[in-house]
């Protein structure tokens, strides 16, 4: 709203209140900072309602990189539990941050994220994650102590595989990570601070790995994958505009890290979805409320799931596919086929000896086949 002040000045006006307007959101909504913050913690709220599925005390393990975003979903909880009646959160939360590297700089984001959550009266758990190697049927420790791990295999991975193929792979190991420890803690749920921001490029990067079939389960406010565990994205109505004027408002300090800087195709990506945002905000949000749209008909029952992902194997199709058909040229090319034998077209895209595309629909969907045939089989994660 405009307010028209004497001959020449123009003061936007709070959509919500009359106090003047300091925030633009989207390039449409003005807000001023007590009206903003309070419609941010309604959208987490809001989200988290539209489950009407968390029960009252319910345990809930709440994954922090330490990032803005993570800093955020922190400040949001802790907000939810100050609240009285019927607004208030209800649940019981353990904290988890997986350190990803065994570099100095990681040990001490670490610290600033004990640090952040010690602000609130918050326990964190902490975790390498190349603890997701061990076979210890417990791996984690006290809260707010970084564990000692000597084990590298994932550094090593990072040498030798494609920066696109490393950080899908880590995205998996992650998730599989957040499941085996909200078991461990008992929690049915699990919290990722993945905003609407994040979801577009995760949305990109996987039509883009060819993980398309996948998008409901990756995208959508539910990842149901997994039969005891869901995880949750109570953020995923909130942009990355927001999150930071968020930050800034309520001063927070969000942890970055700089010596991540991505490259490969999810950098591409994420350049994309940066440039979105800055010039075209309301794209991003009509791509995600797309993909929300965007439902398997699969039968759940009785169906085979990815190792890596756990995603549904999908062989069964009338149609022969892109894969087939790039399997296909593969057999002929290493085949000395006689020429007056008839080569016969099958579809035998199982077989273990599949060069190109290995343990296909076995034991790996197609876009984790891929990912494997860059790796060595003792590298390869498992479904607990
Ligand atoms: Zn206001
Ligand atoms: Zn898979």
């Amino acid at each position: 709203m405009l307010k028209l002040i004497g001959t020449y000045l123009l003061i936007m006006i709070c959509r919500k209140c009359d106090a003047s307007a300091t925030i633009l959101i989207r390039k449409e909504y003005w807000y001023c900072n007590t009206c903003f913050i309070t419609n941010t913690n309604h959208k987490f709220r809001a989200c988290l309602g539209k489950s009407k599925t968390i029960s009252s005390n319910e345990k809930v393990l709440i994954c922090l990189s330490g990032g803005a975003e993570s800093t955020v979903l922190l400040d949001l909880v802790h907000c939810g539990f100050t609240l009285n009646g019927t607004k208030k959160l209800r649940i019981i939360p353990f904290f988890l941050h997986i350190i990803e590297t065994t570099t100095e700089d990681s040990i001490k984001k670490a610290n600033l994220i004990i640090e952040q959550c010690k602000q609130y009266n918050f326990n964190l758990y902490l975790i390498n994650i190349n603890e997701y190697y061990s076979t210890n049927n417990n791996i984690l420790s006290d809260p707010n102590i970084i564990p000692k791990t000597k084990s590298d295999t994932l550094n090593n991975i990072r040498l030798n595989v494609s920066p696109s193929i490393y950080h899908d792979l880590i995205i998996k190991i992650k998730r599989q990570l957040f499941l085996r420890i909200a078991k461990e803690l008992d929690c049915k749920t699990v919290f990722t601070a993945e905003t609407t921001t994040q979801l577009a490029k995760k949305l990109l990067c996987n039509l883009a790995l060819g993980r398309g079939s996948q998008v409901e389960n990756d995208i959508g406010f539910a990842d149901l994958r997994e039969k005891s565990v869901r995880i949750l994205r109570p953020m995923k109505d909130i942009m990355n505009e927001e999150i930071d004027y968020f930050v800034k408002v309520k001063q927070l300090s969000p942890v970055y890290d700089y010596s991540n800087t991505e490259i490969g195709l999810q950098s591409v990506i994420n350049n994309f979805v940066v440039d979105l945002q800055d010039n075209y905000p309301s794209t991003i949000f009509t791509v995600c409320k797309t993909a929300d749209k965007i439902g398997s008909n699969e039968n759940t029952n009785d169906v085979k799931n990815c190792t890596l992902c756990q995603s549904n194997i999908t062989l069964e199709s009338a149609n022969l596919t892109a894969v087939d058909a790039t399997i296909f040229s593969r057999q002929m090319c290493f085949k000395q086929a006689d020429a007056h034998d008839d080569i016969e077209v099958t579809r035998n895209i199982s077989e273990d000896k599949n060069p190109m595309f290995p343990s296909i629909y076995e034991t790996l969907c197609y876009s984790c086949s891929r990912t494997y045939s860059e790796l060595d089989i003792c590298e390869i994660p498992h479904t607990n």
